[in-house]
């Protein structure tokens, strides 16, 4: 018998180049195909891997040479569609394939540090039946919805499709995204075939998995996202990998999840930038989606009210087709009426304009629910003196403290959103000794105070990051607000998403403009997004929606389509800026952030990065330099952060493909420099520059 070499993924670092072994296995035992989970000894325990490859010898020396205890016989191989995503990501992301593939696999079962996988994986199989995440739940069963025109033909376009396709499903906010998806689900599970659906916030994960569940009693839904508890989340993953759970629901890393026979990958929400990984393997599962979709040679649907320019571009160049969803489905719903109210002019009571005031008092008196956003956590930004100008800076960044309201007792403390550094409110001005410190602009804590003192007798409840730090925090306030208890409901982004309240029929919103102003070259394609989003929250039933704005800026263009509530004009616009600027989807961008404690040392590393870059260029064996341009370092837009300096480098291709050739061939040279000072990544499609 022929001796089998593995290559094993053990863990991330494991498969680095440095770090390699080879596993050879018992003479006796059969040859485990790639995907085959195997156990390994590892510092006096034993690991998970995947294998990658097994051949008939090693090339490694045989320090370097390990042996394998066994293989996970009751486990089906990691599918191969997986094995290939994964391959594809670490190349096109230039990131590690361990770190690709086994952040998926859940961190209890491929990387506790002191665990015994063979006794945990017996306890496991044991143990699942009584595992929550098996147990049916009893839910209110839900019948498939007659379809309105438009649903019937986005689903009749996916039933036409015999292979690999993309559809941009284009349906306003209440056009019955839903109800398409699960009936898709349905026409997929008919033939045979599992599917994969993605969502871009944890918190609606579960919402989507309920309706799932409700709509497919017989079926197992196993959902993936982080907030899950790691047991459970261990099980539904390896309920996945046996083919027990024939549906998915997650958030991005789910995109690598153990499905086989893939028949339909649906990305609700297609734009939300949280599809975009900000750490780690920089992934975009949005796009990771399409490519397991062409790799199980299945269809895709992307959902979203205000798809993202490089989708919208896609489907306008006909490589994705369009499915429209221009109205509502329910019956007597009809699109919200959005007005401005131009704060330059407006009156104000408590802080708040009269007009958005007034509109929340008529909603408390008819008993229908309000929503008022506001982007910004926290009870100012800005904590300031009057006297002489002085500005609560946070130490260890360049950055303002934002000012706090006290968790527990009365009180303030000030907050730095980029460090998490904590400090006492100074009781005077260290500066001028003023005592008299002002806060300027507003979060939601204090918008959520004012409106208590407008509205003595509403019932008023702030949804962000901080009040829904515990987990459930956030499904008990969507629960309330879902059953009446709540009037007015203040919060971030975290209120504008997903949620779907009857009885809501005003949306107010509070400081866009902060968000216009952002130098972030998709700062207005995503303000527009997020007003179509938080706007489609209100009138989703039998009462009509109003949605207010408060602005300063009421001409700005990007408001007189929100006004028509039109998208198309505004891709558009938007799309020839880019293309007038070199911006993608017109062109593909890389960036390499680098940070030090010294900003001599960023810089220069990246400086040095950039001269290996134009020789590069110049190289005359270089087939991509006329499509390749490079920029200078430069500072990061918050240019310190917990005391480490922050550059970037950005360079841009004409296409993904000139794109990755030339960072293939600069990665190879700009990992062998020395960088003990610095950290550094390669971002590959970034969504900031
Ligand atoms: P979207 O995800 O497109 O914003 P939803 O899927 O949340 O919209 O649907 C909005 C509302 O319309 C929901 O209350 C849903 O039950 C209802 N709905 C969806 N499809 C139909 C249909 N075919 N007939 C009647 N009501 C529908
Ligand atoms: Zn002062
Ligand atoms: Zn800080």
């Amino acid at each position: 018998m022929h001796s089998c070499y593995l290559q094993i993924l053990v863990n991330v670092h494991l498969f680095s180049k440095e770090g390699g072994f080879d596993f050879v296995l018992p003479e006796n035992m059969a040859c485990p195909p790639p995907g085959k989970f195997v156990i390994v000894p590892w510092a006096r325990s034993w690991k998970l891997g995947v294998v990658l490859k097994a051949q008939p010898e090693s090339q490694l020396q045989a320090d370097r040479i390990r042996s394998v205890s066994g293989v996970v016989e009751d486990w089906p191989a990691l599918p191969q569609a997986v094995l290939k995503l994964a391959s594809f990501a670490a190349d096109y992301y230039h990131a590690n394939v361990g770190e690709v593939l086994l952040s998926s696999v859940p961190e209890f079962l491929s990387r506790s540090s002191n665990f015994s996988v063979k006794h945990n994986i017996a306890s496991y199989l044991k143990g699942k039946r009584k595992n929550t995440f098996l147990a049916q739940q009893q839910l209110p069963s839900s019948s498939p919805a007659v379809l309105t025109p438009s649903q019937t033909q986005v689903l009749s376009w996916l039933r036409q499709q015999q292979s690999f396709a993309v559809g941009l499903l284009w349906g306003v906010t209440g056009s019955g995204k839903t109800e398409v998806y699960l009936q898709a689900v349905a026409a997929a599970l008919t033939q045979g075939k599992t599917a994969l659906l993605l969502v871009p916030e944890i918190a609606l994960t579960e919402g989507l998995a309920a309706q799932v569940r409700a709509r497919f009693p017989q079926e197992q839904v196993a959902t993936m996202s982080s907030n899950i508890a790691p047991g459970a989340r261990a099980a539904a993953w390896l309920a996945t990998l046996k083919g027990q759970a024939r549906i998915v629901v997650g958030t991005r890393s789910a995109v690598f999840a153990p499905l086989d026979n893939l028949g339909l990958v649906i990305v609700d929400e297609e734009h939300d930038a949280s599809y975009k990984q900000q750490e780690g393997a920089r992934i975009h599962a949005r796009d990771l989606a399409v490519m397991r979709g062409r790799i199980s040679n299945c269809q895709v649907l992307l959902g979203s009210a205000t798809p993202s320019l490089e989708s919208w571009a896609n489907a306008q160049a006909g490589r994705y087709t369009l499915l429209r969803m221009p109205t509502r489905a329910h019956v007597n719903a009809v699109l919200p009426h959005i007005e401005l109210i131009n704060t330059k002019v407006a009156a104000s009571v408590q802080g708040l304009s009269e007009p958005l005031a007034h509109a929340l008092k008529i909603r408390l008196e008819r008993k229908e629910q309000s929503l008022v956003f506001i982007n910004r956590r926290g009870f100012a930004p800005v904590l300031c003196c009057e006297a002489c100008g002085w500005i609560a800076d946070c130490n260890n960044c360049s950055a303002h403290f934002a000012l706090h309201r006290a968790s527990t007792r009365k009180g303030y403390k000030l907050i730095c959103h980029h460090c998490s550094a904590q400090q006492a409110v100074a009781q005077a001005c260290p500066v001028c000794g003023n005592k008299d410190l002002l806060p300027k602009g507003q979060g939601t804590q204090k918008l959520e105070e004012k409106l208590a003192q407008l509205l003595p007798n509403a019932k008023i409840a702030r949804m962000d990051r901080d009040s829904t730090r515990r987990r459930g925090a956030s499904k008990a306030i969507l629960a309330a607000m879902e059953s009446g208890l709540i009037d007015i409901l203040t919060g971030t982004q975290m209120i504008a998403k997903g949620h779907d309240f009857e009885n809501l029929t005003l949306v107010g919103v509070l400081g866009s403009d902060s968000l216009l102003m952002s130098p972030d070259f998709r700062a207005e394609e995503r303000l527009f997004a997020l007003l179509m989003q938080v706007a489609g929250r209100a009138g989703r039933a039998e009462r009509p929606g109003q949605v207010l704005i408060e602005t300063r800026l009421p001409r700005h263009p990007l408001f007189r389509e929100l006004l028509a509530q039109d998208y198309e004009a505004s891709a558009k616009r938007l799309l020839v800026e880019r293309e007038n600027l070199g911006l993608p989807p017109y062109t593909s961008l890389a960036v390499i952030r680098a940070q030090a404690s010294s900003d001599s040392a960023a810089q220069g590393f990246l400086t040095q990065a950039q001269l290996l870059a134009s020789e590069e260029l110049q190289n005359p064996h270089c087939s991509t330099s006329p499509g390749i341009r490079l920029y200078h370092p430069r500072p990061m837009a918050v240019p310190r952060v917990a005391n480490q300096a922050r550059w970037q480098l950005l360079i841009e291709g004409r296409s993904r493909l000139v794109l990755q050739n030339f960072l293939q061939a600069w990665l190879l040279k700009l990992r062998e420099l020395k960088t003990a000072k610095v950290r550094w990544h390669m971002d590959v499609d970034p969504l900031e520059i």
